[in-house]
């Protein structure tokens, strides 16, 4: 069933696939969920959210609920996110082709711009489900094209005013059960091709904003200019140096944007964004905070100003033990792995049981093209995940 999707949203500049949410390649994905679901006589909603839902044998109260995003990073692998969606509606094959009648309602879940790729904050859908987003916050979300989320749900025909906690959605989900492509080494390490989730760590972005002058690469002596560029590479370097000093931490500056960006021009302003990831209770914003300071120290030097903004934040989360020991129950003795990715698993967990599933990435590489999963792999998945959804629903 992956396959299907091989051709959607191929990025040839950057090499994997970009689909982000409401744009075109993610809009044929949702085509191809409403497919499946039809296929299987399911019915499909979308909710207020812009989230999708495909149900069997039909909605209802204190539903098992399964499924990921389809979305991407840009330049992200073919797994995360579609396969948790395709080994959902193969674990309901399974069900079905077992003769399996459930006392609960089942439903395959697609939830919107997981990885926050267009406007900035990961897990909007489950995020503005919950209530754990501000709606104006989300509805003045601008893209890189300075287009905002309430422009963007009102093109595909949502009403922006409607965006927010949907209490409807929220009291449906009596479990939430997500299988996710393994994105580290765990399952390599450990020789199995199935793990359940323990916690996953907090974690967040920040966006630094550092204004300079611009000016002329060749005229201006060095004495006289104001380069963003300068503190800004004060803040990659100090978030490698400070993050070494947290036990287990991860700080990360994946995008760095000079504008006006030219190679004789002395940049007039320089946006970065830092992901930061520390295991232990607040250290997460502690490790920022002292970033931050390297980055005003450099800047006051070099004649900047710096604007800090936190775009996302989540706690850390401990997924429900009891539904631990349901899952475990069904698909036996298998690793049980902490993650440092986020999840809309881990945004349900504040109001609902919610577990996860991963399967084996033999490269151990996500968010790029290398990610992978052998189909043997994947098979057991939706075999575990079927086994899950038996366990929870008869
Ligand atoms: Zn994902």
């Amino acid at each position: 069933m992956l396959a299907e999707l091989d051709d959607v949203g191929v990025d040839r500049r950057r090499g994997g696939y970009s689909r982000h949410v409401f744009e075109p390649a993610e809009l044929a994905l949702r085509e191809w969920f409403r497919e499946q679901a039809a296929r299987r006589g399911l019915d499909v909603e979308t909710d207020r959210n812009g989230n999708l839902w495909a149900w069997w044998p039909g909605p209802g109260d204190n539903a098992v609920v399964t499924g990921s995003h389809l979305d991407s990073v840009p330049g992200g692998g073919a797994f995360d996110g579609p396969l948790g969606v395709v080994s959902a509606f193969a674990a309901v094959d399974r069900l079905r082709a077992r003769g399996v009648v459930v006392a609960r309602p089942v439903a395959v879940v697609a939830f919107a711009e997981e990885e926050g790729g267009r406007f900035g904050v990961p897990c909007l859908g489950s995020r503005l489900l919950t209530g754990s987003l501000d709606p104006d916050r989300a509805r003045a979300l601008r893209d890189a094209d300075g287009v905002s989320l309430a422009e963007a749900v009102a093109a595909d025909g949502l009403a922006p005013e409607l965006l927010g906690r949907d209490d409807v959605a929220l009291a449906r989900i009596g479990t939430f059960v997500e299988l996710h492509v393994e994105q580290g080494r765990g399952l390599i390490d450990r020789g199995a091709p199935v793990a359940l989730g323990s916690t996953v760590i907090p974690h967040g972005r920040w966006r630094f904003s550092v204004q300079g002058q611009g000016n002329h690469a060749g005229a201006t002596a060095l004495r006289d200019r104001a380069d963003p560029m300068v503190p800004a590479a004060a803040v990659v370097a100090a978030a490698r140096r400070i993050a070494v000093t947290y036990p287990d931490a991860r700080a990360t500056v994946g995008r760095l944007v000079p504008r006006p960006g030219g190679t004789n021009v002395i940049a007039a302003a320089v946006d970065l964004w830092l992901d930061a990831r520390v295991p232990d209770g607040s250290g997460t914003r502690d490790m920022v905070a002292e970033i931050a300071e390297c980055a005003r120290d450099s800047a006051a030097v070099e004649g900047c100003s710096v604007w800090l903004h936190e775009e996302s934040y989540s706690d850390g989360v401990e997924f429900d033990p009891g539904l631990r020991r349901h899952m475990a129950g069904a698909v036996g003795d298998v690793p049980v792995l902490a993650t440092g990715a986020g999840h809309d698993a881990a945004i349900l967990a504040a109001h609902v049981p919610a577990g996860m599933l991963y399967v084996r990435n033999p490269t151990g590489i996500s968010h790029a093209p290398e990610e992978f999963a052998e189909p043997a792999d994947v098979n057991h998945g939706a075999e575990a995940l079927a086994a899950v959804l038996e366990r929870l629903t008869t």
